[in-house]
């Protein structure tokens, strides 16, 4: 999608801060951090909201999450924690709409969110 940001930051036409990378999902810092940590990690196909993945898109949801928290022990994350956020649509506060998994780190979040 030529005018979605995130497909853009995934074909390297916007800059961000990359984390990690493979044929397959992007892992960039938040350009708005809200903890000390703040990565988020897309798959590179566009794909709105955790709500339209497929059968098909199984193993690039793992590829995701493993990544995500393999980033977020090399962040410094892995003795005390992280929050790894999936927002989809208005009501889940979703402002992007391409698929992104959020991981919060280095400070303490408190439940329920506001
Ligand atoms: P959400 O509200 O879950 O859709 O989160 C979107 C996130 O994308 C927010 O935390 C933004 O700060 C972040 N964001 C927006 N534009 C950029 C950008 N160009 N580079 C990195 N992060 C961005
Ligand atoms: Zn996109």
């Amino acid at each position: 999608m030529d005018s979605c940001l995130f497909c853009r930051i995934a074909n390297h036409e916007v800059p961000s801060d990359i984390l990690y990378e493979d044929d397959s999902i992007v892992a960039f810092r938040d350009i708005s951090p809200q903890a000390p940590v703040h990565f988020l990690v897309i798959p590179k196909k566009h794909i709105n909201n955790i709500m339209e993945i497929e059968e098909s898109d199984k193993e690039l949801l793992g590829n995701i999450l493993f990544n995500a928290q393999k980033i977020a022990k090399t962040e410094g994350c892995e003795e005390k924690g992280a929050r790894f956020v999936l927002n989809c649509k208005t009501d889940g506060g979703q402002t992007v709409g391409h698929l992104h998994l959020h991981v919060l780190g280095k400070r303490m979040l408190y439940w329920p969110p506001g």
